[in-house]
């Protein structure tokens, strides 16, 4: 599967969607996190292409096996997610001159995409990297409290920064 869509085939009469599975190796930004096997996320996206710019929107639900940040024990996280936001062109950036942009609704994020283009698979880890938590531990995802030995290795770990927090705007995440 093609992971770029062309905007400029994009019509305003038809929406162009993409369902499926997502699976490990199209996250290759969450291969540090995930473990090995268990990692599957179904998804849906559309974009719609109205008044220059595109809509996408869509949905991401599944399950994924991360590590418990303080004793390694494999944990599963359940991930259901929705998603909307507005793409521009690049472009459009330059020629505001760091100008704002004014939006007509204020409510909705925007992105940009370049060279004609969109990267669907990107857009898709984008979100299951958002819907992450910023700290993992056992007793977070139902499991009884676990408890590590003083002066494990692992205890350098905790309170590590998300290597991802760049990606969290406000507005992207769920609720
Ligand atoms: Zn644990």
């Amino acid at each position: 599967m093609e992971r770029f869509v062309q905007v400029s085939v994009l019509s305003e009469s038809k929406v162009w969607t993409q369902k499926g599975k997502l699976t490990v190796d199209q996250m290759p930004r969450l291969s540090d996190v995930l473990l090995a096997g268990n990692s599957i996320l179904k998804y849906q996206i559309n974009l719609e292409w109205e008044k220059e710019q595109v809509s996408c929107y869509g949905n991401l639900a599944g399950t994924l096996s991360i590590s418990c940040d303080r004793c390694g024990q494999s944990l599963k996280f359940d991930v259901d997610e929705e998603f909307t936001f507005k793409m521009l062109p690049e472009t459009n950036l330059e020629s505001q001159n760091g100008k704002e942009i004014l939006l007509e609704d204020e409510d909705l994020d925007i992105d940009f995409y370049r060279d004609d283009r969109i990267d669907w698979q990107g857009i898709l880890e984008d979100q299951a990297i958002l819907s992450l938590p910023i700290r993992n531990l056992c007793e977070e995802q139902g499991q009884p409290a676990c408890e590590i030995p003083l002066n494990s290795h692992g205890i350098k770990n905790l309170n590590t920064e998300n290597p991802f927090a760049s990606l969290i705007k406000p507005g992207w995440q769920n609720n």
